[in-house]
């Protein structure tokens, strides 16, 4: 490292974001970039520690952040592509969406500014595409076995480019109509442009992987079929089943749960044209949305890019603290309140709100009946006479997912499961049933990218010990 006190000198410096009354103009990317020589700079600010809390604690794929921030301070922009793509599939992905587990753990957060982590892995990734660095890896050694992955997210990407490179023949199937899973039709555009995700299939297709979508496991192809054909089976299923809220009034017209609407947003915007009894509409409505975390934020950023007349998001649990507790000190996760760029277009959010009743007028719902709660110790009381309504022509739920336990994959497998409902597996990423695995959200439940990224290198990596 050429200066290792550059973060006494140089301040943390993000990219800037389009200003809302832009960016809610269009589904657009709403942050832009750091120029080459800022972000040198930035990767200056790293103190190549000797324990690097970013790269050994907060990074679930062990991205080697000090290293490759030297070589982008060094200018060496290809070396520092080739540190990243040795731990990370694809980080132009992360270095988009990812909440930076590793700028949490970075040694200079403990009392300042993190590392710029997540920026400098976007710029690096982002230069190899444009220099024609990041090229199709195909494996000239060819094991002869077939492996099918089912489901085709982040987890199923970064498992099938893995095998391929290994030599194995890999074909992935894939119940929607587009590739990508929640990267695709979950993550909002303004988040994640689509043709990030196209580049690398493409690249993927070049490296022999072999895509089927609109096939369901289960449902279109048995998997006893798949079993007798294929030499190793990887599910990364995801988690498909949303909570949903059973109170009085939840059969209304106008509620629905939030992947269906996001689901509808990125096909919109790709082009898709959508029936008019089906199309979720939010243009001048009243929008509640129940559930406060990012697929809650998602939604708002959605409903107000689709001309909604408000729109309110509430939330079970209490407000976060502004700062991290005591009982959650570095290099945790902080456990803090997150006000994402959506929150900042317009949304009024609400906590420690319970939903009691849905009403409607011919047959649409048109109030959410809400009361406010009282939190001691982990669990609610609903506080008496603080009963109130709120307007809503659309009500968006958004509330988590919960375990598939009746999944035909499950039966069809003949899986175990854990005590959770999720697939069970061992260390190896083994399911109960020989030659097959499991991974991502589909056994840890729902999670990050990152965290399907690093499950599906890993279960690629068993999987190939097996087929050996
Ligand atoms: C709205 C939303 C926003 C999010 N935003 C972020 C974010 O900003 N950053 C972040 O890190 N994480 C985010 N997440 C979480 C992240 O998207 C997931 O943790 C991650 O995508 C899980 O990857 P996966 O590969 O395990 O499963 P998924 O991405 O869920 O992919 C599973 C795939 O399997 C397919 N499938 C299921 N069953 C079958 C079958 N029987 N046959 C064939 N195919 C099947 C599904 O159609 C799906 O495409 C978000 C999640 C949601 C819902
Ligand atoms: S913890 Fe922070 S300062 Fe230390 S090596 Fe990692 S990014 Fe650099």
């Amino acid at each position: 490292m050429a200066k290792h006190d550059g973060f006494l000198h140089i301040e943390r410096q993000s990219p800037a974001y389009r200003p809302v009354e832009e960016r809610t103009r269009d589904f657009d990317p709403v942050q832009g970039m750091l120029s080459d020589e800022e972000i040198r700079q930035q990767a200056n600010r790293c103190m190549d520690c000797g324990v690097p809390f970013c790269h050994m604690y907060g990074c679930p794929v062990g991205n080697r952040i000090p290293d490759y921030s030297d070589a982008l301070y060094h200018d060496d922009w290809k070396g520092a592509l080739e540190l990243l793509q040795s731990t990370n599939n694809f980080p132009e992905i992360t270095g988009r969406i990812c909440p930076a587990l590793c700028e949490a753990a970075c040694t200079l957060a403990i009392n300042g500014e993190a590392s710029t982590c997540q920026h400098i892995e976007l710029k690096i990734a982002e230069k190899g595409w444009e220099m024609g660095w990041i090229v199709p890896e195909v494996s000239t050694f060819k094991s002869g076995k077939q492996v099918m992955v089912i489901g085709s997210g982040p987890a199923g990407l970064a498992a099938a480019q893995q095998l391929a490179r290994k030599g194995h023949k890999v074909v992935v199937l894939e119940k929607s109509d587009r590739i990508g899973g929640l990267l695709m039709y979950g993550i909002p555009n303004f988040k994640l442009e689509k043709s990030v995700i196209d580049r690398r299939i493409e690249q993927m297709k070049a490296e022999g992987v072999k895509f089927e979508t609109e096939v369901e496991v289960g449902r279109d192809i048995s998997p006893r079929y798949i079993n007798n054909n294929y030499d190793a089976v990887l599910i990364a299923s995801g988690t498909p089943l949303a909570r949903d809220l059973n109170v009085p009034g939840r059969e209304y017209r106008g509620i629905h749960l939030a992947l269906e609407f996001l689901t509808q947003q990125t096909q919109l915007v790709l082009g898709d044209t959508i029936p008019e009894d089906q199309l979720i509409d939010p243009k001048g409505k009243h929008v509640v949305v129940i559930g406060g975390g990012d697929t809650g934020s998602d939604c708002v950023g959605s409903v107000i890019r689709r001309g909604c007349a408000s729109v309110t998001q509430i939330e079970l649990l209490p407000e976060p603290s502004q700062e991290r507790l005591v009982s959650n000190p570095w290099p945790e996760w902080p456990a803090i309140l997150r006000t994402s760029s959506s929150h900042h277009e317009g949304a009024k959010r609400l906590w420690s709100i319970g939903t009691k009743e849905f009403y409607g007028t011919d047959g649409r719902v048109v109030k959410v009946g809400c009361t406010r709660l009282a939190w001691e110790g982990g669990s609610f009381t609903e506080i008496k006479g603080a009963d109130f309504l709120l307007d809503a022509d659309l009500v968006l739920l958004s509330m988590g997912f919960v375990p598939y336990r009746d999944s035909p994959l499950v039966s069809g497998f003949g899986l175990e499961t854990d005590e959770r409902g999720n697939i069970l597996v061992d260390e190896q990423y083994r399911t109960s049933k020989k030659g097959v695995f499991a991974a991502g959200d589909a056994v840890n439940g729902a999670s990050l990218v990152v965290r399907a990224i690093a499950r599906g290198r890993e279960s690629a990596e068993a999987i190939d010990a097996f087929l050996q």
